[in-house]
């Protein structure tokens, strides 16, 4: 029996002892040697061939990966390693999460599967912007972080710092990542999971090499630091890596410090689920127990030439076996398990059962999307949403190139939407065309090839669209909206709602999903928040973070009708009154209604029209604004071209935030509209010889300038086929 083949063995009997497994993630900024890492560690585990790790990226399978050089996809692979702590055998799952903010995501999602993460950060660059974010990403989900210092090589032999500079560099990038657990964390925790080099939480190394040490590592081999260095700067890093491999350190390291699934758990379960923890659900995965109710959370959905969908993600509670039926929450039938299986990068191997604790991949959850809670307790609450730091900001419309793919087209966007839920998917079966949104240019690039090579449809699309908000600058109304046949009356007034709010709703501070379960609490949250008593007693429902509140008392009949209101509510934020984009941070307020008396005059054709018109005429009173998004620009460049690097950000409509050096680079943060960002990939590519590094991060929505507003509002209503000219307030009225 080969290596792998043993080890893959071994792997399915640890799997039914959570003490001895440990699930885990890198997470870094982009190029700070993720992929490199987690090949190594893959290989140095004995799951591939270790001359070809680093070559073959194993992780990065998907060609659209390769080609760019990039992680887009947190993939999944297991591997055995012997810790030198007890000499026993410890099962290690290993996700790699995408480092592109483009894809946040992904790596929030691939996060909950997960206890502990190597933070990778590069000895040269540092913290840099998307280490912050996974850092905090990881922090909200309760996973332990770790550090692993990399590139330390190129610290040594391109930065030529001497032995005292390269220890200080290490206490610099310790400490500020010590800022930010702090900052993240409760009091109980801030202590002990702060990263430390004497107890080796923190390690140094070259991935690229193969090598790392750890303090622990140096007492047990003898190497010190005056040695790394020395190897190092001698070109001798090949030694270094045989007696301090990368995957020794690391997976030990792992095994120390990343809490086994029994005890994260514990930490981890009354944070990502607010059901009730005494109840036989919340028990069960409160213990990690085998023998509870089985709850699973996928975390991705993969698509296998052969075997479909396949879910993957973390089992919490029970065990899932061959052929058993689990709910997808949300979905009214079950769904039957047809396989069940580990990963080793690209490849899964199919076992009978896997129990609480692990991560699994699982095909015939045809409902399943990624996010969704999975269970074999129809009623068992679901997991928190996972949250995005960013929302849509592109759209591109897509129509199938041959009308003999139009049906299959339709089936292949869903699919891709439940695979990756930061996509969203407008299908339009009467003109053809759909509209595809997504977090950036490159995110929609990246996912129409995907629909063109993994799924063979060919398809024709538009030039990327900016997705834009409709907003107003103050206080409108009462306005009073008609029914058609004037019977029914309802009188609206909308206000810009509390940014206070706005905020807590983006964080998930409050529920905005379902029912309104517990009004009385919710009320008090808004008050706390700074929303009036009145008004917070009234809420009613929410839509993206838009709030319907009612604020009539006594009026006959208007119980019955609410659920109209509410609806038309919805479809006036999903298509504002200004130009037919949706409404972002509106506080609307029912504040007097008129009914007919005779249930057959208030019907859907008469209350959802004059609820909307209501709603649009308090907005045109109180002003309408459209809002763009923005994105951040972090640029790393040479400095001698900061000259050519800053030219490209003028005429951006770009304001630069900050530029300072880094050593012997230049670090440019700047902001610019998304809509004056496209093609910037090409263009800076161009004016550095591709030797600046950049990424960006959605930052929000901003009022669009005035000076703009007429046009870019009267285009978009033109491409829409709608008249250039939104309607005022008398239109409304009518
Ligand atoms: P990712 O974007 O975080 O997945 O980064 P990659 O693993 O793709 O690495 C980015 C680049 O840095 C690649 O060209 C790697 O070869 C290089 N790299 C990674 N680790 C090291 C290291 O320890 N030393 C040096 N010199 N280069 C490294």
């Amino acid at each position: 029996m080969g290596r792998k083949e043993d080890n893959i063995k071994k792997a399915q009997e640890i799997m039914m002892t959570p003490e001895f497994i440990r699930n885990i993630g890198t997470a870094a900024h982009i190029d700070h040697g993720k992929t490199t890492l987690s090949d190594n560690l893959i290989a140095g585990a004995g799951m591939m061939s270790e001359n070809l790790a680093g070559k073959q990226l194993m992780l990065d399978f998907d060609e659209q990966e390769q080609a760019r050089g990039i992680t887009i996809n947190a993939a999944n692979a297991s591997m055995v390693h012997t810790w030198h702590g007890d000499g026993k055998d410890y099962l290690i799952n290993l996700i790699d999460t995408p480092g592109h903010v483009d894809f946040g995501g992904d790596v929030t999602r691939a996060m909950r599967a997960l206890d502990g993460c190597i933070i990778l950060v590069c000895a040269v660059e540092g913290i840099m912007p998307q280490t912050e974010t996974v850092i905090r990403q990881a922090l909200k989900e309760r996973v332990r972080p770790v550090l692993f210092i990399n590139k330390v090589d190129r610290l040594i032999n391109e930065l030529k710092v001497t032995e005292q500079e390269m220890q200080q560099r290490f206490v610099q990038i310790i400490t500020e990542v010590n800022k930010r657990i702090i900052a993240n964390l409760p009091e109980d925790l801030r202590k002990t999971w702060q990263v430390k080099v004497e107890d080796g939480s923190v390690a140094f190394g070259s991935a690229y090499n193969n090598w790392a040490i750890s303090v622990p590592y140096m007492k047990k081999s003898g190497i010190s630091f005056k040695d790394v260095y020395n190897y190092c700067k001698n070109e001798d890093q090949k030694t270094l890596a045989k007696k301090s491999p990368v995957h020794e350190v690391l997976l030990d390291m792992a095994i120390t410090h990343v809490p086994n699934p029994l005890v994260a758990q514990k930490i981890r379960i009354p944070i990502i689920w607010k059901g009730d923890l005494a109840s036989d659900v919340g028990k069960a995965m409160m213990n990690c127990d085998r023998d509870g109710p089985t709850t699973f959370m996928c975390t991705k959905i993969v698509i296998d030439p052969h075997a479909g969908e396949v879910a993957m993600g973390r089992l919490f509670s029970g065990k899932v076996v061959r052929g058993q039926e689990m709910y997808i929450l949300g979905m009214p039938n079950a769904n039957r398990v047809q396989t069940v299986a580990m990963s080793v990068g690209a490849d899964r191997i199919a076992v009978d059962e896997v129990e609480a604790g692990n991560i699994v991949a699982l095909s015939g959850l045809k409902d399943a999307i990624s996010g969704a809670t999975c269970s074999s307790d129809k009623d068992m609450e679901p997991f928190e949403k996972i949250s995005h730091y960013t929302e849509p900001v592109v759209t591109v419309a897509i129509e199938a190139k041959h009308m003999k793919d139009l049906p299959k087209l339709v089936d292949v966007l869903r699919t891709v939407g439940k695979a990756d839920p930061s996509i969203q998917v407008q299908i339009n079966q009467e003109t053809g065309e759909n509209l595809l949104s997504g977090m950036g240019e490159l995110h929609l690039e990246i996912t129409q090839y995907r629909i063109v090579n993994d799924h063979k449809v060919e398809i024709k699309s538009s030039a990327p669209i900016v997705v834009y908000r409709e907003c107003i600058k103050g206080r409108g109304g009462p306005f009073e909206g008609k029914s058609p046949n004037k019977h029914n009356k309802f009188y609206m007034i909308v206000e810009p709602l509390e940014q206070s709010v706005v905020d807590a709703i983006k964080s998930n501070e409050i529920r905005t999903e379902g029912k309104i379960k517990d009004p009385k609490a919710l009320a008090k949250q808004l008050s706390d928040l700074g929303m009036d008593k009145d008004q917070a007693k009234g809420v009613v429902s929410f839509k993206y973070n838009n709030i319907f509140i009612d604020m009539t008392k006594g009026i006959q009949n208007l119980h019955e009708t609410m659920e109209l209101c509410k609806q038309a509510f919805d479809e006036a934020m999903d298509v504002g009154p200004l130009a037919a984009e949706r409404v972002a941070g509106l506080k609307v307020m029912l504040v007097d209604a008129k009914l007919h008396e005779d249930s057959i005059h208030r019907g859907p054709g008469q209350v959802i029209p004059a609820t909307r018109s209501g709603i649009y005429g308090a907005m045109c009173q109180a002003g309408r604004v459209l809002l763009e998004p923005l994105t951040k620009v972090y640029i790393n460049c040479p400095q001698d071209m900061m000259g050519d690097v800053t030219r490209e950000l003028q005429g951006r409509r770009s304001t630069i935030d900050d530029i300072h050096q880094d050593h012997d680079a230049t670090v440019i943060i700047a902001k610019a509209p998304v809509a004056e960002m496209f093609g910037f990939a090409s263009a800076i590519r161009g004016a550095t010889q591709g030797r600046a590094l950049w990424s960006t991060e959605n930052s929000g929505f901003v009022i669009l300038p005035r000076e703009l507003q007429e046009k870019v509002v009267g285009d978009i209503r033109k491409r829409k086929g709608l008249n250039p000219q939104p309607y005022d307030a008398g239109y409304y009225s009518g």
